[in-house]
């Protein structure tokens, strides 16, 4: 019978840092690239897709998705 361990996070915390013992984690990139405390839904986009080009440590959360294909309809068809 397998061991299934149980990953143990802080609640709530959502700072990169804590990530580092994940697997496929770039913490170069991290390091380079902190997600400010208050930043705005426009740069949570931007930095999410800057991080699934570099980073496969966690997906997008389907939040910032929704907010992303709303983005896309009001811009229209994008053009390649
Ligand atoms: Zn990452």
């Amino acid at each position: 019978m397998p061991d299934i361990k149980t990953v143990n996070g802080p609640p709530g915390n959502t700072c990169p840092i804590y990530l580092n013992d994940m697997k496929k984690i770039n913490k170069n990139w991290h390091l380079a690239h902190v997600m400010p405390k208050n930043a705005s839904l426009e740069q949570r986009i931007a930095w999410h897709l800057e991080h699934q080009e570099n980073c496969g440590c966690r997906p997008i959360p389907k939040l910032l998705l929704a907010a992303m294909e709303k983005r896309k309809a009001a811009v229209g068809t994008a053009a390649g």
